[in-house]
């Protein structure tokens, strides 16, 4: 077994994350060792490197929270999975399992959760631990470096459009056309919605158009408000992956009467709601952090498939303050993918019965 490994650490907020040499961690009871394959860079990993939120994370840490690989040693207790597993480490690092939210498929409202990269080690590693009960199943066969991202960006964004209450057959408008966004657009056709994507970059909306957007407003140049309203009569349902007040005052005016808006992006700005437009228009405006377990099994089994891929970038652990850059500029169309090396398909241990049903 390897001793030592690299990893990625921020050790003040806002300032180059250093790659460091750190021992290889050992699984504690309930907790498994993988050997990282693949880690998507989610805009989150930024906001907690440069210490944008309220609740900040203590330093140092590794950030990282779109991380699959394989199963390399299991602590005290663990049946499930085994060495040889193909799994997927996300945001929901832990949960207690009993409280009312936990009990009623709601544990990433858990009081007592923890988060990968952000209160636990995360996912920018050779290796990481993760909690037996809360790692994600991949899909045999999944493609390892483009499944990644479904474990932040593709729940979130699936989970975020199931809340708009949105209909086959209805309006949703996506505003940010970025890692979280172009997957939204993706799901969003899946779904059977008619789609308008919003972004302020007109290459981005290009690309929102190719997959998928019928109508494409750059927020810049137009109300994106204004134009929704004259062209379908608002939105039936909004999603709003980027993370300013203004994205946020936009999509709010590009609602239809009894619409939804659902609030992904994590900006810390605060959103002045008309009182009286809301009530009169019996508008809902809701919060939404990425999803359950179950919900993951779902938006992870459409990528299997093959019905949604993350338009991938690949880079190495070592780029990672260069990723971040590109991030903070916004300009690449798509997700930052690190890429460890290895196996490019999931697998599993043999065994019988299988992990699960699609193995
Ligand atoms: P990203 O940087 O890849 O994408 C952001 C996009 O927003 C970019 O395309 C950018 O051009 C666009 N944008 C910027 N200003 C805009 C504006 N005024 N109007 C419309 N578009 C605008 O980031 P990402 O990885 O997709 O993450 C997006 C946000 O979602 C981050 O704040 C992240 O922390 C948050 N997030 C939330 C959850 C959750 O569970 N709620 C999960 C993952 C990420
Ligand atoms: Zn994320
Ligand atoms: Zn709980």
């Amino acid at each position: 077994m390897v001793e030592m490994m690299k990893a990625a650490v921020v050790h003040a907020f806002g300032a180059p994350l250093v790659i460091v040499e750190l021992p290889v961690p050992e699984p504690g009871p309930g907790q498994v060792l993988v050997k990282i394959r693949a880690s998507g860079v989610c805009h989150t990993d930024l906001h907690a490197a440069d210490g944008d939120w309220p609740v900040k994370p203590r330093l140092p840490i590794i950030p990282g929270h779109e991380g699959v690989g394989f199963v390399v040693a299991v602590g005290e207790g663990v049946d499930n999975p085994r060495v040889g597993d193909c799994v997927g480490i996300a945001w929901l690092h832990s949960a207690c399992g009993e409280c009312d939210y936990c009990a009623n498929g709601w544990e990433t409202l858990c009081k007592c959760q923890t988060n990968t990269g952000y209160t636990q080690s995360g996912t920018f590693a050779e290796y990481t631990l993760a909690d037996a009960d809360y790692v994600v199943p991949i899909p045999d066969g999944s493609e390892l470096v483009s499944v990644a991202p479904i474990l932040c960006a593709g729940v979130t964004v699936y989970n975020g459009l199931k809340r708009t209450d949105a209909r086959k057959g209805e309006w949703v408008a996506i505003s940010g056309i970025g890692g979280l966004g172009h997957m939204a657009i993706q799901y969003a056709k899946l779904m059977g919605f008619k789609i308008a994507a919003v972004d302020v970059d007109d290459e981005k909306l290009a690309f929102a158009s190719e997959l998928g957007a019928t109508i494409a407003i750059n927020a810049r140049s137009e109300d994106p408000g204004e134009v929704l309203q004259k062209r379908v009569g608002g939105v039936h349902g909004v999603l709003v992956t980027a993370s300013s007040v203004r994205a946020y005052e936009q999509a709010y005016r590009m609602l239809r009467p009894g619409g939804t808006m659902t609030m992904i992006g994590l900006g810390s700005g605060a959103l002045a709601v008309p009182i009286y437009d809301t009530v009169i228009n019996a508008i809902t405006i809701r919060g939404s952090v990425v999803g359950s377990r179950r919900i993951m099994r779902e938006a992870m089994e459409f990528a299997a498939h093959g019905k949604i891929k993350a338009a991938i970038h690949a880079a190495r652990l070592e780029d990672i303050n260069a990723v971040f850059d590109r991030l903070r500029r916004g300009d690449f169309e798509g997700r930052f993918v690190l890429d460890f090396g290895g196996p490019d398909y999931a697998s599993h241990a043999d065994r019988d019965p299988p992990l699960h049903a699609w193995a």
